[in-house]
């Protein structure tokens, strides 16, 4: 469907990312304003108003946002990706694009940690900090093994791939549902068109979602800053600042470095196209639960085709998370000096190794990278309960390391569509 034709339907997409951004400002506004509230004493945490609006009305809210758009993720992957690959003229040209698209993001992954250890290195965010408090109970939720996460990538039952929302093993499903409709003559072209007008129903839906994106993102952005303590800022400052500073560059920086050398496009025009996603993705802190934004943004603002965007995007929000290895690189080094554990030249590389292995291997759902962070600490035989200290800023943190996972999502998507011919440079010009 063409922009004109959304715009129609649905009201101006201009209009709409401001009314997003106007939900996130007013809900932090009035979340600051509540913590403040409670933290005077005026309005109390145990206040039966406070009690009302934010585990009322925000929490409710919230939650039937994320499930909206939750919803959505499977079918959207499994209908746009299997309608992506058939569209390609030539299989083999799948291939390309997969390693195309896999060395892009282990790149930009790779470039974010080593700007990560660069920054904990210089700026020393964990010497001299005081260990007694927060790490005591925390204990660190086991992390997968690297031979299980291989197998798990193929599915042996797709509707149990589908219901456990397993994106890797429906992604895999889908490109072979395409392929094999291509391949099966006139009877798959009748699925295809099944799936065809499966897909133009379900970017419908994420229309309509977008409409109420901006009451989910203020009930959502309201409650977390109404229950962020600020003392917890105080000790974990240096920490807080070093991650926001490294992701920061990656957004202002690496990504417009990428877009320029590698995609010949302007860095500006491509940060206005993903306003909404990446409030979507600061408001919910999880790419999984953006992915129908983000997909719509990248084909239909930036100007991705289908074919390229139905698998690059659904691939980066499961494997791309340049912004949680930014967490991981930083966190490890501010653990190690925390402890006081030399880590040495040939042990940072070993942590931008494992941190991109451990970046690829968190889901995109809230909170999952510290859960990785563990692999990385057993790797460097740093104590796994430092995760404990920082777990007090951790949500804040989360919200932003999402919307950089999901800029590097929609840049390298981008960048492989270029180099394919599969770029439309007026849409990504155009209003
Ligand atoms: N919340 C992040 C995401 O969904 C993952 C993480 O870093 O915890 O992209």
């Amino acid at each position: 469907m063409s922009e004109a034709q959304s715009g129609a339907a649905f009201g101006d997409t201009s209009i709409l990312t401001r009314r997003i951004l106007a939900g996130l400002g007013l809900g932090a506004v009035l979340g600051i304003a509540l913590n403040a509230l409670a933290f005077n004493g005026w309005l109390p945490a145990d206040h039966g108003a406070r009690i009302f609006v934010v585990d009322g009305v925000f929490y409710v809210g919230g939650k039937i946002f994320l499930a909206s758009l939750k919803l959505l993720v499977v079918p959207l992957v499994l209908v746009s990706l299997a309608c992506g690959t058939a569209a390609l003229d030539d299989v083999t040209k799948l291939g390309r694009i997969g390693g195309k698209t896999l060395g892009l993001y282990l790149l930009t992954t790779a470039v974010a940690v080593t700007l990560a250890i660069t920054a904990a290195v210089l700026l020393e965010p964990g010497v001299g900090f005081d260990l007694s408090t927060d790490s005591a109970g925390f204990s660190a939720r086991e992390a997968p093994s690297f031979a299980q996460t291989v197998i798990d990538i193929f599915p042996d039952n797709p509707f149990r791939a589908m219901s456990e929302g397993r994106m890797l093993q429906v992604i895999v499903f889908a490109v072979l549902m395409g392929v094999a409709m291509t391949l099966a003559g006139e009877q798959g072209l009748e699925l295809l068109r099944v799936f065809e007008s499966a897909n133009a129903v379900i970017m419908k839906l994420v229309f309509v979602l977008m409409e109420v994106a901006p009451y989910g993102i203020f009930c959502l952005v309201a409650k977390v800053f109404a229950e962020q303590g600020v003392d917890v800022f105080e000790r974990l400052a240096r920490y807080f600042f070093v991650v926001l500073a490294v992701l920061f560059v990656q957004m202002t920086v690496s990504y417009p470095a990428l877009l320029l050398i590698f995609g010949r496009l302007k860095p500006l025009r491509f940060f206005q196209k993903l306003r909404a996603p990446i409030t979507v993705a600061f408001s919910t802190s999880s790419s999984g639960a953006t992915l129908p934004v983000t997909l719509r943004a990248v084909e239909e603002r930036l100007g991705v085709d289908g074919s390229v965007a139905s698998f690059t995007v659904p691939l980066g929000a499961t494997i791309n998370m340049d912004g949680t290895a930014i967490m991981q690189g930083v966190a490890t080094v501010f653990i190690a000096q925390a402890y006081a554990v030399e880590i040495g030249p040939a042990g940072y590389l070993s942590v931008v190794v494992t941190a991109t292995l451990a970046s690829i291997g968190t889901a995109g759902v809230p909170g999952v990278g510290t859960v990785m962070l563990a692999m990385v600490l057993q790797q460097m035989d740093l104590p796994v309960e430092g995760i404990g200290l920082i777990l007090a800023v951790d949500r804040l943190l989360d919200m932003t390391r999402t919307a950089v996972n999901i800029t590097g999502d929609a840049a390298v998507s981008c960048i492989v569509a270029r180099s394919e011919g599969k770029f439309d440079l007026e849409i990504f010009n155009g209003p």
